[in-house]
């Protein structure tokens, strides 16, 4: 049985919402877990200027406090930070990946096309978070589908049904994952939309912001549709993304 935590490990502060969370699931079992996305790490909240830079810290408004990274919110949940093996990440900006540090033995998992761009020097993203030179292993196209969507088997510690959804746009190589869970799937968009809002809303003011952050904003634009039109189709899998707090409130009240 895998036990699954919803953790929230950002706080932004920004003009389109004013409380924007990082919505990252924790999966235990036994004495090995795995996460998916990281959030901001414990350094990251200690000298952020450093890490991160004064200017991204204010464009983006960070609020920073180290009680809120993975690995102290895995400390306060009675469990070791250690049994954690592989981060599985959706993409490499600095809000989903700042606490990889924090478990420099996990393998992180991630998309072929991510990791080249990241590599290639696309200058949104910052090398510090993965100066620990932790172990890598990508994932590169397959026939494989998943409810019509391409599907990448990850193969992790724990014993999960777990593929990588490229949701390209965000990001060139940016990913959803899915994850079985007892009969139910669990569908992580991470930031395919900031705000569930946008998929019914075009004229939300952060589909600005969407466009303005995208590396493909044709591609972002076929991604949320893709969702919407999953979300239409299968009702019951539960889709949520990164960055909406409505969304990590419904599963942090359960
Ligand atoms: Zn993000």
């Amino acid at each position: 049985m895998t036990e699954i935590f919803h953790l929230n490990c950002v706080k932004i502060l920004s003009p389109y919402a004013d409380n924007v969370c990082g919505h990252c699931l924790l999966l235990r079992q036994k004495d090995q877990m795995a996460l998916i996305d990281t959030g901001i790490g414990l350094l990251d909240s200690q000298i952020p200027e450093e890490r991160i830079g004064h200017e991204l810290v204010k464009i983006t408004g960070y609020q920073f406090d180290e009680n809120q990274t993975a690995v102290r919110q895995i400390e306060r949940l009675g469990l070791n930070p250690g049994q954690v093996t592989d981060c599985i990440i959706s993409h490499l900006d600095n809000d989903h990946i700042g606490g990889l540090a924090d478990f420099p033995h996990a393998t992180v998992h991630v998309s072929s096309e991510e990791y080249e761009n990241y590599i290639l020097g696309n200058p949104r993203y910052l090398k510090i978070p993965l100066q620990h030179n932790p172990v890598i292993k990508t994932y590169g196209t397959s026939d494989r589908l998943w409810f019509g969507l391409e599907a990448r088997k990850v193969a992790i510690a724990l014993d999960v049904e777990m593929v990588l959804i490229p949701l390209p746009g965000h990001t060139l190589g940016h990913c959803g994952i899915a994850i079985k869970n007892g009969d139910k799937w669990l569908f992580y968009v991470a930031d395919a939309y900031y705000l569930r809002e946008e998929l019914s809303n075009i004229d939300h003011p952060v589909n600005k912001l969407a466009e303005m952050r995208a590396d493909d904003n044709k591609l972002r634009i076929d991604t949320v549709d893709k969702i919407r039109r999953l979300m239409q189709d299968h009702p019951e899998i539960e889709i949520f993304g990164y960055h909406d707090i409505s969304e990590f409130e419904h599963y942090d009240s359960k």
